[in-house]
This record gives C-alpha cells, structure tokens and sequence, in this order.
C-alpha cells in the first residue's frame, strides 16, 4: 500500500475540514449516528462474524456507538477561545487541531473503540488514518463507508489496511501529528516509544485487570448477579470488565455460591444466535495464551473452583480460579472467560489486594457505607471507581487508566481537547 499517497490526501482532506464551524462538524456527526442506526443489523453481524462476539452485544456496540456519536453532535464547543483576564487588550487561549491523527485499534469493540477515538477527535478538526486489527479490517471498511454515506468530505477518515509493522513509516510522516492506540501493552510500548522518538502525541488505553470488590454490608445478592456479566459480556475480552472478584471473608460462603450459580449460567454457543450469552474468543491464539495462563496459575497455587474447559479451538466453559496474595498471574491480564476469586480479611487488606497489580482502570466497590466507599474511591488506583455497580464506559465521562493502563482521556468533553494544540494569543 502506498501510504505517503492516503496520507497526502488526508493533509489535503485536513486543509479544508480544519475550517469547518464546529456547529457544521456536529451536524455530519448526526447524519453519521443516524447512518448507523439505519445499518446496525448489517455492521452487527460483520462485527460477529470477524470477533466472534454474541450478535445481541454487537448490536448493543452500534446503538452504543451511535448514542456517543449523538452526543457529541450535541455537545457543548468547549474548543471556543477562552479569554483570559491579564494587563493585554487580548489575551485568548485557543484549541487548534493537530492535523492527521492516526488510531491504532484493537479487535474486542471493533466500532465502538474505533469511534470512541475517532469522533471528538474528527469534531475538534483533526482527520483519521486507522490501522484496525488484522481480523476486523472489513469493520474498519464499513466505518470508513458510514462517513462517506453520512456526507463528511473525502479522507476524513480512512481505513487502511496495513499490518503493524507499517505504523513506524506512518510515524515518521512529519504530516501526522498523534496517534491513539488501544490494545495490549506490549503494543501499546511499541507505539508510545515510535511517537515519542518523533516528538508526536500519544494517547494509550491498555489492559486492566480491574476488582469487583464486594463487602459485607453490601447488597451482595445484587453484586452476585451482576458480577459474571461484568466478567464474561463479550466472552471475558473487554479491558475494563471486572477480572478479579475480592469478597470480604464474612461474606464468603454465603456469595460464592451465589455467584457461582449465575456465572455458570453462561455457557458458549453459535454467536448468530440471539439467545447466545457467551460467544468465543477472537482468535484461537488467544484461546491458546487463556489456556497457558490457567495453567501457569495453577502450578504457582491458584485453586480450581470452575474449571475452565475448552471445547473447541476458540471456545471455552467458563472458569474461576482462587488466587492469592503472590501468584505471579496477578501481573497479568487474563482475557477470555477466567476470573479470578479473592478473599480479603478486612477493608485495609483488601485495598492492597486491589492495588497490588501493574493496571488501574476501573474498580468497583459495592458496600452501603458511604464512609467506607469514600476510603475506597480515595485509595483505589485506577481512571474510574464505580460504587455499587458494575464498571462501564459512558460516554458523558471521562475515561482512562492509570498505572500500566495507559494515558490520556477519552469520551466525555474532556476527549475533545485531547489532540489539539492549546495556543496563546496575547497582546494588543
Ligand atoms: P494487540 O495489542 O496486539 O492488538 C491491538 C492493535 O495493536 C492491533 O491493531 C494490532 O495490529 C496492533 N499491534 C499489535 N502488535 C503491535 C506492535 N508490536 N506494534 C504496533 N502495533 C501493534 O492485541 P492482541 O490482539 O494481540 O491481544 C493480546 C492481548 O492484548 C489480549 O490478550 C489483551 O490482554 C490485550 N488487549 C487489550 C485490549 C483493550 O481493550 N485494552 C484490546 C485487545 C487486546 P495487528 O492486529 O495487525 O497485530
């Protein structure tokens, strides 16, 4: 692929969008939600049919998707001139847009994830290059189409099919100016480091291996019940779903059936099927990487409480593992249809265990004491605590890691700013 040509017509595409009212930009976004409202079957079914996810949550992803884009067809300009009080007749501070702006994506939310980056950052009058997961390249087709079709001017947006190792020549091109990558660490490394060596923007969104941390004055009923989905929606493979579940030992006995119950529920059948709760993992690579994980976790102690069972190349019953303070499977992020279970002794031991692992994303706390979910939103290190119910990404909020998980913000107001180029105006 000649990628100086897509990118030459993405700095002339750029030229002409950068000058667009912000107001006319929002009312392409509306068209565009309304483009995918009118093809979500079609756009669920490649989604499913490349990742494997259940057909009814790659529906959800497309209204998700379209939800986000109506908000930000609504959203207030925060990128207007801001006028600062000084001794000087003017005196603005002004959001530029940066230029090209490439998105390196990842398979699990093949049009969600791609458009959660993309739309603030076309809104702020930038363009998009993406380089999409290898398996989702006619997802990353389909995107660039619902551009066209909602009526955005030429190579706004492009998707181009390239493998990983053509994202240095990208970065190299003095025309692109940031990239944001979702996607494992490793890969995430590799991307920053390109960046930084070509002084360009990066914005990472990483693995989690977030806690579900239920406590004993909690509805823990409740939790029981959400707690397997926030593991297993879109078969375990979402960064920030719930990966390790930390129970305060006087509520062991009574949860852990409880929950046990409901996550067994979900078992994996044909992902075209509307009833179908738990689909098959992504590649069967990934199955491979689960299954050694497992393994790996057992041999360092870890306890067997359902096992994990693989049925086909990509396809497994659902485990659950009891982990201790020390299994090196703690540094990993286990993404497939295994969680992990762990009793804390009290709030103090538990915030360690929660915080003892290279990622912070999302934890959540359930308990009914406001003092003591107050300790835990103070202390926990990770972008978001949820209270009392199941981490998920809004799009009226923030959303980023600490630690391992990565930097920047995405969705929210605040995903607008991201790349842009903040310019001071002074004088008189
Ligand atoms: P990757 O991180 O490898 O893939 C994500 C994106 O990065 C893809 O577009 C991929 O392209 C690209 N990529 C891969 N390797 C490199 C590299 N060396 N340099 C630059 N770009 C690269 O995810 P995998 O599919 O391999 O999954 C591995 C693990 O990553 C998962 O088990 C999970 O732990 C984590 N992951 C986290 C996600 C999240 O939402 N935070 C999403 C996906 C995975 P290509 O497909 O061409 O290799």
């Amino acid at each position: 692929m000649d990628i100086t040509k897509h990118i030459n017509s993405a700095h002339k595409a750029f030229k002409d969008w950068k000058i667009v009212p912000f107001q006319e930009r929002q009312k392409l976004l509306l068209k565009l939600a309304k483009v995918l409202e009118k093809n979500k079957e079609q756009y669920a079914e490649t989604i499913t049919r490349e990742m494997h996810k259940p057909i009814t949550q790659s529906l959800a992803e497309i209204e998700k998707s379209a939800g986000m884009i109506k908000y930000y067809a609504e959203a207030e300009n925060v990128l207007k001139p801001e006028n600062i009080k000084t001794e000087y007749d003017v005196s603005e501070v002004h959001y530029d847009p940066m230029g090209i702006i490439l998105g390196v994506m990842p398979w699990n939310f093949p049009f969600w994830q791609v458009l959660r980056f993309a739309i603030p950052t076309i809104l702020a009058g930038n363009v998009v290059v993406l380089k999409h997961a290898s398996i989702c390249f006619e997802s990353g087709d389909e995107i660039e189409n619902a551009f066209s079709e909602a009526g955005f001017p030429k190579n706004i947006f492009q998707n181009l099919r390239i493998g990983h190792n053509e994202i240095q020549e990208i970065l190299e091109n003095p025309l692109v100016r940031g990239v944001s990558l979702t996607g494992s660490e490793k890969a995430g490394g590799t991307v920053a480091a390109l960046a930084g060596k070509n002084i360009k923007k990066s914005v990472l969104e990483l693995g989690g291996s977030d806690a579900f941390i239920v406590l004993e004055d909690s509805d823990f009923e409740k939790a029981a019940k959400e707690g397997p989905w926030a593991k297993l929606q879109n078969t375990g493979q979402i960064c920030n779903a719930a990966k390790r579940f930390i129970i305060h030992k006087k509520i062991e006995k009574e949860f852990v059936p409880k929950f046990i119950e409901e996550y067994r529920s979900y078992q994996p059948a044909d992902p075209m099927k509307k009833e179908t709760r738990l689909g098959k993992m992504a590649r069967p690579d990934l199955a491979d990487d689960l299954e050694n994980q497992y393994k790996k976790a057992l041999k360092n102690g870890a306890e067997v409480v359902v096992p994990l069972e693989r049925i086909s190349e990509n396809e497994f019953r659902p485990g659950i593992i009891l982990v201790e303070e020390g299994n090196p499977i703690l540094q990993e992020e286990l993404f497939g249809p295994l969680a992990m279970l762990m009793i804390g002794k009290d709030d103090e031991h538990i915030l360690k265990l929660a915080n003892d692992i290279p990622f912070g994303l999302g934890n959540a706390v359930w308990t009914k004491d406001k003092k003591r979910a107050q300790f835990f939103i103070d202390n926990l290190q990770s972008g978001t605590v949820s209270i009392n119910k199941a981490t998920s990404s809004d799009t009226r909020l923030p959303f980023g890691g600490a630690k391992s998980s990565g930097y920047g913000v995405e969705l929210s107001l605040h995903a607008l700013k991201e790349f842009t180029q903040v310019k001071t105006v002074v004088g008189n």
